[in-house]
């Protein structure tokens, strides 16, 4: 069910500290390290799967269900104009951890981000704070 090397199964475990948000039976959402824009997250299930391909329906339809409910929660607290949800399936489309997740990323006028973008580790104090926004 979880995979002992993988990342966001340690993240779900527990056992890797991570800024969590949201959370409920089927999924966990915190915050992405290298925030693509202010509030940046990503919500996975809790069970592993590696891509868009072996999740099943239902962990799918509560991943994304989670990422609606984060989604208006950043437009609400952080005043997003816009969000971006962003999955990527294999290497080729960007994606580098293999335990599905959907990027929440708030959209601001006027913000930098053009795709692909280049992940740069955030401040962890302004991610921290972030976080206490979106709980
Ligand atoms: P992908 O490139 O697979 O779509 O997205 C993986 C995302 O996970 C990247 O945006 C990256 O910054 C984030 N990430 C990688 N390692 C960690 C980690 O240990 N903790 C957190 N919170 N995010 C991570
Ligand atoms: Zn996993």
């Amino acid at each position: 069910m979880s995979d002992q090397d993988c990342i966001f199964c340690q993240i779900v475990a527990g056992e890797l500290p991570s800024q969590r948000v949201d959370e409920d039976e089927r999924t966990l959402a915190f915050m992405d390290i290298s925030p693509a824009t202010r509030g940046h997250a990503l919500v996975v299930p809790r069970r592993h799967a590696r891509d868009l391909f072996e999740i099943s329906a239902e962990d799918l339809q509560a991943t994304v269900l989670a990422a609606q409910r984060l989604a208006r929660r950043v437009h609400e607290r952080l005043g997003a104009e816009g969000v971006n949800l962003l999955n990527s399936r294999g290497q080729v489309a960007w994606q580098t951890v293999f335990h599905f997740h959907v990027h929440v990323i708030p959209r601001y006028h006027n913000d930098p981000l053009r795709l692909p973008w280049t992940p740069a580790p955030g401040d962890p104090d302004e991610i921290a704070a972030t976080a206490d926004l979106l709980r």
